[in-house]
């Protein structure tokens, strides 16, 4: 049980991705690589097909400015525990925090970041957990608790739903942020947490009988323009991207347990992790990852259209292939293989011109055998699996 918690060397996971590159695979071939595993092991049809088929037949992979692969033009599921879905829904939803947050933060307002756990142990249900959690909060920081922190300035405010599994067991928690339209003294924190604490404890007390230790209950002054944006995006992004997909393969940064994209990273290969996945996808089913106060998100979208604007511009188109060809890559195992090859375009030129002819065949004629000639074009680096 305690192994899996670090990533193991020589994982095959890290193992495919890792050996060949002279740079680390990006975000976004990871993210696709890891869906063509959530699709091996997902009970859920919608995630299953997720990013395989496209309306008009075809699939465009552009680069974006950053130089990631950004692709487009396929139906998707939108659900917040695929690696695809979440981190397009989370850096809109980024976004709009930051703009909302830089709007709150002029100086004159401050916030108060409030992390929320509760106490758990293995072999506890998610779901159980997730339904305290919420009871708690309703509990805790609606009603009269919602009015204490109105009346020290609370303007808005949102919530975070977060998940790491460790030795205990599933460890849902929030992480919320407060803002208010004043700057709060060393006192007015004093009691805010002395009020916030008293009734977290009450409410998960009554809801479960068990005792919250004192850092169950978190809380973070933040204040000034640019630090406080900056430290409201990071610990908001950290829980709705799941702290970031890159941690999967990166050994060195995982700390206080995996996060959902490490135990699906190797679903396929433990049947204990396999099993856990499945957990989250019933406990996670129809739960509201982020919260925010009416308006607060529409602070952050005035000036949406003049930003998307900004992002086609940054857009390069690269290629277009065939959907019926993106789909044999994708089961084939070689997505991630196919996008950092074109994220490295420039570097490999070689290497990426039999990608490129493979696109421009596939969407001429799209009937092809890809299967053959996928496998002489010498792309695949592994053995082919489930075909
Ligand atoms: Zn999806």
């Amino acid at each position: 049980m305690v192994a899996n918690l670090t990533p193991r060397p020589g994982h095959p996971a890290e193992a495919d991705l890792g050996k060949k590159g002279t740079s680390q695979p990006s975000g976004a071939s990871q993210r696709w690589h890891l869906l063509s595993v959530a699709r091996q092991v997902t009970t859920r049809k919608s995630l299953r097909t997720c990013g395989l088929y496209s309306p008009e037949g075809e699939v465009r992979v552009d680069l974006t400015e950053k130089g990631t692969a950004s692709v487009s033009g396929l139906h998707t599921c939108g659900s917040k525990i695929c690696p695809v879905c979440n981190a397009r829904e989370s850096a809109k939803q980024i976004h709009q925090v930051e703009r909302a947050a830089s709007k709150l933060l002029t100086g004159r307002g401050c916030s108060v970041m409030l992390t929320l756990t509760l106490p758990h142990q293995r072999g506890d249900d998610l779901a159980d957990l997730l339904d305290v959690l919420q009871a708690a909060w309703n509990a805790a920081l609606s009603g009269r608790g919602g009015r204490v922190w109105k009346g020290y300035g609370r303007t808005h405010y949102l919530r975070a739903l977060d998940y790491t599994h460790g030795v205990n067991g599933h460890h849902p928690h929030f992480h919320a942020v407060m803002f208010f339209d004043r700057l709060l003294e060393e006192d007015d924190l004093y009691w805010l947490e002395l009020d916030v604490r008293g009734r977290w404890e009450r409410a998960i007390k009554r809801l479960t009988g068990r005792d919250c230790v004192r850092a169950a209950v978190r809380l973070e002054h933040v204040r000034g323009e640019e630090d406080g944006v900056r430290s409201v995006v990071r610990y908001v992004g950290k829980s709705l991207t799941g702290a970031l997909l890159d941690a999967v393969w990166s050994q060195s940064k995982t700390t206080g347990g995996r996060t959902i994209w490490q135990i699906l990273a190797s679903a396929e290969t433990n049947a204990h992790d396999q099993a856990l996945w499945r957990e989250c996808e019933a406990g996670f089913h129809k739960r509201r990852w982020f919260v925010a106060s009416q308006g607060l998100l529409a602070l952050g979208e005035e000036e949406k259209e003049e930003d998307q604007e900004d992002d086609q511009g940054e857009k390069e188109s690269l290629v277009t292939l065939s959907d019926r060809l993106w789909r044999h890559l994708n089961r084939v195992r070689l997505v991630g293989e196919f996008l950092s090859a074109l994220e490295q375009h420039q570097a490999s030129p070689e290497r990426w011109s039999r990608w490129r002819f493979l696109c421009d065949l596939s969407v001429v004629s799209p009937s092809e055998d890809w299967t053959r000639l996928v496998s002489s074009a010498g792309l695949q680096r592994e053995p082919l699996q489930r075909l």
